[in-house]
């Protein structure tokens, strides 16, 4: 079995109402995917976290080393590519180009076994798992507040079990976001908030005092990526829980985050952090530091369905009858693509979502959405 073709296709929407996190602004909708094509026909599927373009260029540079090679020798794979461009690349899209590669290897393997990626990883634990609402970002003309507020008390209506809200805009109105959410869904929903690193830490510890009064469970980048001392700093200095891990690249990349515990829960990112090959390390390395799991999401379904696969393959912990499970990240933000890309969407019924359980992903791409979102030449 060989590789005879790797594409990417790019999806692109834009939006009727911009939004903005603390770091960054979303006038459209951008994603990309990977396909490999190999020998036998079998084709394979990923997506890369991040900037689509740059993320499709460097794909189609790391093509030269992929055509020829047997897809079934992933570790292999991922380990010509990493040193490929190691000496310039060991993080950011050199890794989440490769992640999406490596995404789609695992689809081919799957599909060629014709058994779930999970069960390559070693077997499923579970068959579903609880999705949290991600949301609540700032969006263009309305009151935060108010709008902030209205959203998450429909996602509560929807079934789901917990929320995250944006924050990162200026400590008042951040208060005031997390204060109105949390009287919007009651005493009862669990509620994370995200600063998209917006913060200084001297400002993520003042909101992380002020706001651990609503029941927070956990801070999701308090601080930039780089500033792992003061990531600990707030860890240590104000009482919410702290998470990170969406910006961080490859084993390497989430070693001293682990080791030094600069966060309760770490979040490697299957798009981003180096595929299902380093996921694995990474969460591994966790579990020798005692450091919860939760995989970071933002893209398409195929982004979505290869978390579950992983999530369907994490070892419960602690070991107790009801071990704490992983919950999925489950992005409610406007992007018509975003399930339109495979032809079964995957959705919650009650804010849980069922695992895939057919070859590879377990999801069937439809061509004619790829079309529809291609960027349009303007
Ligand atoms: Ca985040």
């Amino acid at each position: 079995m060989k590789i005879t073709r790797v594409r990417t296709h790019l999806l692109d929407h834009k939006l009727e109402v911009a939004f903005e996190s603390a770091s960054m602004r979303f006038d459209r909708r951008t994603h990309v995917l990977v396909e490999i094509e190999c020998d036998d026909g079998t084709v394979g599927w990923g997506e890369c976290l991040g900037p689509a373009r740059p993320n499709a260029a460097i794909v189609a540079a790391y093509a030269n080393w992929l055509i020829g090679q047997d897809p079934l020798q992933t570790e292999r794979i991922w380990a010509t590519l990493y040193n490929a461009l190691r000496d310039q690349g060991q993080r950011g899209l050199s890794i989440t180009a490769l992640s999406g590669i490596d995404i789609a290897l695992w689809d081919i393997k799957g599909k060629h076994f014709g058994v779930p990626v999970s069960t390559l990883l070693g077997g499923r634990f579970r068959e579903s798992v609880r999705a949290y609402a991600t949301g609540s970002f700032k969006r263009d003309g309305v009151d935060r507040v108010q709008d902030n507020a209205q959203e998450m008390a429909t996602h509560r209506d929807a079934g789901f079990h917990a929320c995250k809200v944006k924050i990162g805009f200026g400590l008042d109105e951040d208060l005031r976001v997390i204060a109105a959410v949390r009287e919007a869904i009651g005493p009862d929903m669990r509620l994370m908030i995200d600063a998209n690193h917006g913060y200084d830490a001297m400002e993520a510890i003042r909101l992380g005092q002020r706001a651990a009064e609503y029941g927070i469970d956990w801070f999701e980048e308090p601080v930039v990526p780089e500033q792992l001392a003061a990531y600990r700093e707030v860890r240590t200095r104000q009482p919410i829980p702290v998470a990170g891990g969406e910006t961080w690249h490859t084993r390497w990349g989430h070693r001293e985050p682990i080791e030094t515990r600069a966060v309760d829960i770490i979040q490697p990112d299957l798009a981003g952090c180096g595929g299902f090959t380093e996921a694995r390390r990474i969460a591994d390395m966790a579990s020798l530091h005692g450091v919860r799991v939760v995989p970071h999401v933002w893209g398409t379904a195929v982004h979505i369905a290869a978390a579950l696969q992983f999530m369907a393959a994490m070892v419960p912990s602690p070991v107790r009858n009801n071990p704490i499970e992983p919950i999925l990240e489950f992005d409610r933000t406007d992007n018509p693509f975003r399930q339109a890309v495979i032809t079964r969407p995957i959705d919650h019924v009650n804010g849980v979502v069922a695992i895939p359980d057919g070859p590879g992903l377990g999801i069937e791409i439809d061509r004619n959405a790829l079309r529809e979102f291609a960027p349009k030449e303007d």
